[in-house]
């Protein structure tokens, strides 16, 4: 076992509603976990403290149990898999997920809510959750990063400025089933890029990389509206 690290301080920039604060007031911050193995886990805290969230990193299953909802960040799917391991969070993740945790996964973690894989590593799991096929690293096979501005439904169609979508080695959504909302298509490739599935939710792109807090926000509210 790897040395555990020590368990981080709350992240500034939220706020909790005071006990004597009356109703009516903003609503209590859910405390909304990153998950800290790998990857760009900063820049999600700071989109979920721009989102109204209360951010706490999670790499120990008793981190896992004290949040509302769970982001799962981008970087790379299968070294998150490995660690997700050796730390001992695959079942628990499992667990939290099959009883209705909300989850939210940009690319990396979109892979990781997939439940079937296409183009994995020999043996790569997946936490499931998301009746989709994802092909890891489909867009990465024509270009390696580029951007594009995506509607999204919901949270960025018209009269709304699209989304301006960051796809760096990106997955692409091949096949759904009926359960799953499709929120949004990549304009040039008419690709599936962002999903929902009840509490779970994914996108090939990164929105903690642009400064646009839209997706976090629909994540945040999908967080409030289970607690
Ligand atoms: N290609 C990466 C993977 O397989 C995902 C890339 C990303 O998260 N930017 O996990």
């Amino acid at each position: 076992m790897p040395s555990v690290p020590p368990v981080p301080e709350p992240e500034p920039g939220y706020r909790t509603r005071k006990e004597d604060e009356p109703a009516g007031a903003a609503p209590a911050a859910p405390v909304v976990g990153v998950l800290a193995l790998q990857g760009d886990v900063g820049e999600h805290l700071g989109a979920l403290a721009g989102a109204g969230a209360r951010p706490v990193r999670v790499r120990r299953p008793d981190e896992l149990d004290a949040v509302d909802g769970l982001v799962i960040p981008g970087g790379e799917s299968t070294t998150m898999w490995k660690l997700a391991l050796i730390f001992d969070l695959m079942d628990p993740l499992r667990k939290r997920i099959s009883a209705g945790l909300p989850v939210f996964g940009s690319c990396a973690g979109m892979i990781m809510l997939a439940d079937r894989l296409l183009d994995g590593m020999a043996g790569q799991e997946t936490l499931r959750g998301i009746d989709m096929t994802v092909r890891r690293n489909a867009f990465g096979r024509q270009v390696d990063s580029f951007e594009s501005d995506i509607p999204l439904a919901g949270i960025a169609s018209p009269p709304d400025p699209p989304f301006r979508a960051v796809f760096i080695r990106a997955p692409w959504v091949e096949e759904t089933g009926g359960q799953v909302e499709i929120i949004g298509r990549e304009p040039a490739t008419g690709r599936i890029v962002a999903v929902r599935q009840g509490p779970l939710l994914a996108t090939s792109f990164h929105p903690e990389l642009t400064g646009d807090t839209r997706v976090h926000r629909l994540f945040v509210d999908m967080v409030r509206n289970r607690t």
